[in-house]
């Protein structure tokens, strides 16, 4: 998930101080949940307008997990009383259904603890900017918050927890990590998100089009899938996807198939391999992007080896996320240096190491009592 991040003050000084949590997402508001299990104070802040706003953006994508894998216990218990009723645990919910029928029933449940159109653009310690050694740890944190309506504010809070989410900050298409040369100035024609077909506007982007997908997981798998979808639906006749993997085509590169722990993860890739079976996607392999360039109305990509291919009319860019930590740099964070999440819980979600990893509570395990911080020293 997220590179959420954990700050804890010295509680003596701050225990009226409420926790603050950052972002009314899955993460967020589970962490709020918990805090609530544990007697502590959430506040949580949320920039959208509603709960799980990044969710939403993907709405009409199925999750291949089901209903039973992400729901939370602890917010459970704070929704049984409201007459809540959890969707069957063995289907599949959309990022729409997640957002409706979970989160928000969440973050209604947890009332005036979270407030909504709030931004979070800083967090220091009161009167300790990062460098000052000083007493910083009997200091509690100030949170920079800017509001929808124009106001700003400062907040403070015994402990922080960054649960914004990498959803705003795709990664590029470059494959050093840095944007392609002119992947910037064609941003008309590049997109990071997996497109809803079903829009009629999306639909009338890509039908009858050359689109390269650049990326090798499982949000490149259902864009394959939608693109061959829509070239054999009325009306998309013509469409075609190039699709760029960095790598080479081996055994794991579908993913795990039928024997994935997660089986409708497992479809997904077995989808993706059924689009290049049947001509819809042509895979390129071991093209490291170097370059968009515009050709005419159209883009040609360029490897880092020179290889140019044949023009396409769109790209799709799902090479992952980063997380965003510039309004984290007033504190001292301990951070994991490459994957820039906590440490705890870096080596689960290596993607070195794991197509999708598995992640266990960590906060709660390596910060027992309410003073230590568990990813920071802050
Ligand atoms: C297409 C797609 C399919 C996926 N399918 C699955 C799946 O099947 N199974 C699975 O386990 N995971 C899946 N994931 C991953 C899963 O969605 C994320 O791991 C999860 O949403 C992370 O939750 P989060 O609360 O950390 O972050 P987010 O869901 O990104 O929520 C973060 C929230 O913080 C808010 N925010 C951001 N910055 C600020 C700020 N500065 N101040 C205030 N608020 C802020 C955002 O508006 C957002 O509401 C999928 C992801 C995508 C994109």
């Amino acid at each position: 998930m997220s590179a959420t991040a954990t700050a804890t003050a010295t509680a003596t000084v701050t225990d009226p101080l409420p926790v603050l949590v950052i972002g009314a997402g899955p993460v967020g508001l589970a962490a709020a949940a918990h805090l609530v299990e544990r007697g502590l104070e959430p506040l949580v802040l949320e920039a959208g307008p509603v709960a799980g706003a990044a969710v939403r953006e993907w709405s009409h994508v199925r999750l291949f997990s089901t209903w039973g894998e992400v729901t939370d216990p602890a917010a459970e218990k704070l929704l049984a009383p409201t007459g809540w009723v959890k969707p069957d645990a063995k289907t599949y919910p959309t990022g729409g259904d997640w957002a409706e029928k979970y989160l928000q029933p969440l973050a209604d449940a947890l009332g005036d603890k979270v407030r909504f159109g709030a931004t979070v653009t800083g967090v220091s310690r009161a009167g300790r900017d990062r460098i000052v050694d000083a007493d910083r740890e009997t200091r509690p944190f100030v949170v920079h918050v800017a509001h929808a309506d124009g106001r700003e504010e400062r907040l403070f809070a015994r402990a922080v927890i960054d649960a914004s989410g990498t959803w705003a900050t795709p990664s590029p298409a470059g494959a050093s990590g840095l944007p392609a040369l002119g992947e910037k100035a064609a941003a008309d024609r590049v997109t990071y998100r997996v497109p809803d077909l079903k829009d009629p506007a999306a639909r009338a982007r890509f039908a009858g089009r050359r689109t390269a997908v650049i990326g090798s997981g499982a949000s490149a798998f259902t864009a394959l899938a939608s693109l061959a979808d829509l070239a054999e639906s009325e009306g998309g006749e013509g469409t075609k996807a190039v699709w760029i993997l960095r790598r080479g085509i081996s055994g794991s590169t579908f993913g795990g198939g039928t024997a994935d722990q997660l089986p409708a993860r497992g479809a997904l890739g077995l989808a993706a391999k059924a689009a290049v079976d049947k001509g819809h996607a042509d895979a390129v392999t071991g093209f490291r992007t170097e370059a968009i360039a515009r050709d005419g109305d159209r883009l040609v990509l360029v490897a880092e080896d020179g290889r140019r291919l044949d023009p396409v009319d769109e790209v799709i860019v799902l090479t992952g996320f980063r997380p965003d930590l510039a309004f984290l740099d007033e504190l001292r964070l301990a951070l994991d240096e490459r994957l820039q999440a906590p440490l705890a819980l870096a080596p689960l979600i290596d993607p070195n190491q794991h197509s999708c990893g598995t992640v266990y509570p960590t906060a709660s395990r390596s910060c027992p009592t309410r003073r230590r911080a568990s990813t920071s020293s802050a």
